[in-house]
């Protein structure tokens, strides 16, 4: 779907919830996009971008980011500890956060550095064995532990399982933010950024409606 027409859904969503034109932030999801589509967004005027995978975005965007100045990229995949330094370098923000073992060394590396990507700390909020992110029930004690260690929280980030109706997962989404004094929501993505605004959602991530289908996942 054309960009225009991607931004004119989410300004009527903002609208019909009675929020401020404009306080969705679109995160256009590129990863395993051909390199000419991504071109043609960045061409229409869109700058914010998420990618799931370190080595592909350290392979795309620093030329993508001189040529389109004002661009930011999000890491939105899950991250391996061992990736945490690249993704510092790389990542205006990382909207997944999601253990003691990654707090730690992300806040070390803000130390020493003096600067620290945003963060989000992601909530599996479907308790799904398979799926990345903090379970509801210690979401509270592990976002006490990030502030703890002086890393900058943007809000709370969730993927609702694929099966069911995203909208309890959303509002769960927003009241374990509300109650920990986080105001950025990442939620929403292709089929279901309406609802998402819906329900107070700040950063949508948006892949296949924007670019179309993408190429299969590499091999790890
Ligand atoms: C791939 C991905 C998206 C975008 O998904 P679409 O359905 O293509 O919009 C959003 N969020 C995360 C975490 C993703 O991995």
């Amino acid at each position: 779907m054309p960009l225009p027409d991607i931004r004119a859904r989410i300004a009527a969503a903002e609208l019909a919830a009675g929020r401020a034109p404009g306080s969705v932030q679109l995160i256009a999801v590129s990863k395993l996009q051909p390199a000419e589509r991504v071109r043609g967004v960045l061409d229409e005027g869109q700058r914010l971008f998420g990618e799931n995978y370190v080595q592909e975005a350290a392979h795309k965007w620093p030329a993508w980011r001189e040529a389109y100045p004002g661009t930011e990229v999000h890491m939105i995949g899950p991250l391996q500890t061992n990736k945490a330094k690249q993704a510092v370098e790389l990542f205006e923000c990382i909207h997944t956060l999601d253990r003691p073992s990654l707090a730690e060394r992300l806040a070390r590396m803000a130390q020493a550095r003096g600067v620290s990507p945003a963060m989000f700390v992601q909530v599996n909020t479907g308790a799904e064995p398979q799926k990345a992110g903090i379970v509801p029930d210690m979401a509270d004690d592990f976002i006490a532990a990030c502030k703890m260690m002086d890393l900058p929280l943007a809000g709370v980030m969730c993927i609702p399982p694929d099966d069911q109706d995203p909208t309890p997962h959303f509002a769960l989404l927003r009241e374990i933010g509300a109650r920990n004094g986080l105001t950025g929501l990442s939620m929403g993505m292709s089929s279901d950024f309406e609802i998402a605004i819906a329900h107070g959602a700040t950063h949508i991530r948006v892949g296949s409606a924007i670019f179309g289908d993408r190429a299969p996942r590499p091999a790890p």
